[in-house]
């Protein structure tokens, strides 16, 4: 088995949504980023890729690539995935943690985890996302952006 730890942080740009786990998120402000900014799947990619010593997020999908330029990051997310069982890896669950002051998380939790099980090939039972505000405490409190936290297991197929 193999564990894997994942962090990604956006910041807030123009917009009228934020996209965290492939659900888009009404906001004032959208999260600014190469591709869509969605910081719960980015953490859950390097997580996964840290489980299996693939490096991270960036050496797969360079930022500076035009073609990753505004992607769904559910696509990358699912390119991880097949990375990892080309390797022998499987999910076995993964838990995370989404760091924003606002706009509100709960309410979407349940799609989110839902598209993570699809796209990850796993029981929704295997997948859980937290939300947290920081108590207007840091950049994530001062509502600069959002952060995302996310650890992983992994067993050989
Ligand atoms: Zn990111």
């Amino acid at each position: 088995m193999r564990i894997g730890h994942g962090y990604d942080a956006h910041r807030f740009g123009p917009g009228e949504f934020v996209t965290l786990g492939g659900v888009r998120v009404p906001h004032p402000q959208g999260l600014e980023a190469h591709s869509d900014g969605d910081v719960l799947i980015h953490a859950v990619c390097d997580a996964l890729l840290g489980a299996a010593a693939l490096g991270d997020i960036g050496r797969h999908f360079p930022d500076n690539d035009a073609q990753y330029a505004g992607i769904d990051s559910r696509i990358l997310l699912r390119h991880v995935r097949d990375a990892l069982a080309g390797r022998g890896w499987r999910l076995v669950n993964l838990d995370s943690t989404i760091v924003a002051q606002a706009p509100r998380i709960g309410p979407h939790i349940a799609a989110m985890c839902q598209n993570l099980a699809q796209d990850t090939g796993v029981a929704i039972d295997s997948v859980n996302i937290k939300a947290t505000t920081t108590e207007r405490m840091g950049f994530t409190g001062r509502g600069e952006g959002i952060a995302a936290h996310a650890v992983v297991l992994l067993t050989a197929l």
